[in-house]
């Protein structure tokens, strides 16, 4: 008997229009926009891939409850309902809502991070590391080393080395060590999960010298799916049985409610220390706003909190992940390398395979990523030689190891003819593979230049 085949657990009930240029005025308009898929106006793209992050569609349950949102100042229902969401999936008392990810960041490490902190961590997302920067600490990556020949069946690429982590604390101490951020999945390295056993074990060394850990959890349920499906021991549990002993380990998260709580803005830090607790409170109010909604309305936390509950459904995730791991088949069918596994967000097709004549310093990801937008109206986005940006001090540029042009998957959003006309696009391009010629920057802004870049074709 054959596997029965997925199907979103959900059906449509209101749709949003959208419009093919035709190849003529696309070619036109990627042109106008300096070859930069940020400067494209999003009406004239087909299907979005630039981000998962705040463009999930919310269920009618979500959209009822902004409805029903209370607006309060303070207490209002709706933190509430969201506060004791967060306290029943992840177990966490104390809850301090944030208007995103990165301000969950800076309210957490404003009270707990100081000039000359070391974080350990598993390649910190990359407003993660820069709110450690800013405040002079360091980030140290100690993401495990996956040699080359079984990387591509390795089920959790986004464990923390365990000898790594003990080496670390060893060389700086602990009095140095605030915290430790094991993000689950790992963005940084393409939504690549984290295991169970790994995150027991890294709380045990955790513990062992009194070292809080802290989740950053964005994708938090997809982690959970990924360990239910491929670590022994899990295969019975529900998500929420599985959330709930991920983050057991946990002293603490900061979340990007624009991932897995599957809502267009939001975040929150959540926390077991009181203290912990007080002394952030003291920069939410500063930076968010009043302990009870930080950055966000009511209706907002009532969405959020409808959010958690429906990502954290098993069949919802593996729809969800199902879908990212079609399009990757649908690519690598097609003989175009892609990173494998396939993480839980994102497929990330390989520019300097796909493109060998092309030099990274002629950046290959962006010709490509401009190529899938004039061949198909999709838009993905450069991680590659353009995003890792010039030395700050010598001004060279320092192409990565890995050049990559991320496909991110909106949640809820596409189907999976979508998914075949970006494959599609993909095959057009691979058959004439060799005509492609470089792209230069003709202008760049002196820090996180990717976004205003403007480029010329070589
Ligand atoms: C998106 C993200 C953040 C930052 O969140 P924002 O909501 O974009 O501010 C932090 N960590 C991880 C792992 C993320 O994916």
């Amino acid at each position: 008997m054959s596997k029965m085949p997925y199907a979103e657990p959900w059906r449509v009930k209101m749709v949003e229009p959208l419009k093919m240029l035709s190849r003529e005025e696309r070619v036109a308009k990627i042109k106008a926009a300096s070859f930069n898929l940020f400067n494209l106006v999003a009406e004239d793209v087909f299907i979005d891939l630039l981000t998962d992050s705040g463009t999930g569609a919310m269920s009618d349950h979500q959209w009822s409850a902004l409805m029903m949102g209370d607006e309060s100042y303070a207490g209002s229902k709706s933190f509430l309902a969201m506060k004791e969401t967060i306290t029943e999936l992840m177990g966490f008392p104390y809850v301090l809502p944030t208007h995103q990810g990165r301000a969950a960041e800076n309210v957490l490490f404003s009270a707990t991070i100081k000039q000359g902190d070391i974080i350990p961590g598993n390649a910190h997302f990359d407003t993660t590391k820069g709110h450690i920067e800013f405040r002079k600490a360091t980030a140290v990556d100690c993401t495990i080393e996956v040699p080359e020949a079984i990387s591509k069946n390795h089920p959790f690429k986004g464990n923390i080395d365990i000898d790594k982590l003990e080496a670390c604390i060893a060389q700086y101490g602990k009095e140095k060590i605030p915290m430790v951020i094991h993000t689950v999945t790992c963005n940084t390295g393409g939504g690549q999960p984290v295991s169970m056993q790994n995150l027991r074990e890294v709380a045990a060394v955790c513990k062992k010298h009194g070292i809080p850990l802290v989740f950053d959890s964005a994708r938090f349920a997809e982690n959970a799916y990924f360990i239910k499906t491929r670590e022994d021991g899990y295969q019975n549990k529900s998500i929420k049985e599985v959330v709930k002993e991920m983050f057991s380990y946990a002293d603490g998260m900061t979340m990007s409610a624009k991932k897995d709580a599957i809502v267009n803005i939001g975040g929150f830090i959540a926390l077991r220390d009181e203290k912990v607790y007080q002394a952030c409170c003291t920069f939410g109010i500063i930076f968010e706003g009043f302990v009870t909604y930080g950055g966000m309305s009511g209706r907002d936390m009532a969405a959020l909190a409808a959010g958690l509950r429906e990502s954290t459904e098993y069949d919802y995730l593996h729809a969800r992940i199902s879908q990212v791991e079609y399009l990757g088949k649908l690519i690598t069918d097609l003989g175009i390398p892609i990173v494998e596994p396939a993480g839980g967000h994102a497929i990330y097709v390989d520019a300097k395979a796909f493109f060998p004549q092309i030099p990274q310093t002629h950046y290959p990801a962006q010709v490509l990523g401009v190529a899938l937008y004039e061949e198909a109206g999709v838009r993905g986005v450069e991680i590659g030689t353009v995003l890792a940006d010039r030395d700050p001090i010598s001004r060279e540029e320092r192409p990565p190891k890995l050049e990559l042009l991320r496909l991110a998957i909106p949640r809820r959003v596409y189907t999976n003819n979508h998914m075949q006309i970006v494959a599609w696009g993909l095959q057009q391009i691979w058959e004439k593979r060799e005509s492609y010629r470089g792209l230069k920057i003709t202008w760049e802004a002196p820090i996180m230049r990717h976004f205003t870049a403007l480029f010329e074709r070589l």
